[in-house]
């Protein structure tokens, strides 16, 4: 059994939860507070909203904890807001630079809420590098805009008003979608990033 934290602190942890239960071997476990990451052999950092689980975050020293892991080489997979809180650079569509707290883990650039908003959300299929096509729902999603290295690029979609934007983004042993896998129920997505832990 492989022990997967998906963090619970806000946003849809839920049904990555739901999910992992499907895929056999997986034991997924809630991690709210430091003590809940003892022993989990990866981590997901679900969506929802990206300033209030930064927020969450570095309250509860969480933060400070999971970078530590990640220089370790734990496999961290955020989805929407996570990917947000994985960058290393985030800006607003509209109101540019936010300040706000992000874990600073991969060098990759975001635009938040890059599509516009609520009602702009949509589902796309998504060609993403190592694993095939992925359908995945965007909902208030930011855009990879650039990434410089270790990070890469991983998928686009091309948007009939942003134009060609990333959307999975790679560095070692982390993986960033800006949309949301566990609501599209993509088990394969589960599957790649679950191959991290034997690297
Ligand atoms: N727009 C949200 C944010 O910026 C992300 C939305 C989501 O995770 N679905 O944090």
């Amino acid at each position: 059994m492989v022990k997967v934290g998906v963090l619970a602190l806000q946003g849809d942890f839920l049904e990555h939860t739901q999910i992992l239960r499907e895929v056999e071997g997986v034991e997924p476990v809630a991690v709210k507070r430091i003590d809940d990451l003892k022993g989990v052999d990866a981590l997901i950092i679900p969506g929802g909203e990206s300033t209030t689980i930064g927020l969450l975050l570095s309250s509860r020293g969480l933060s400070t904890k999971v970078a530590e892991l990640a220089e370790k080489g734990l496999p961290i997979m955020g989805t929407c807001a996570g990917a947000i809180l994985l960058a290393t650079k985030v800006v607003d569509r509209v109101v540019g630079e936010t300040n706000q707290f992000t874990l600073k883990l991969m060098n990759i650039e975001v635009v938040r809420n890059i599509f516009g908003r609520q009602r702009e959300s949509f589902i796309a299929t998504v060609r993403v590098e190592n694993i095939g096509l992925v359908k995945g729902a965007f909902i208030r999603a930011p855009g990879i805009k650039s990434a410089w290295p270790p990070a890469r690029v991983t998928g686009y979609i091309n948007h009939p008003y942003i134009g060609e934007i990333g959307v999975a983004a790679e560095q070692n042993n982390m993986l960033a979608l800006t949309f949301h896998p566990e609501i599209t129920g993509e088990k394969g997505v589960y599957k790649y990033f679950l191959s991290f832990i034997k690297r």
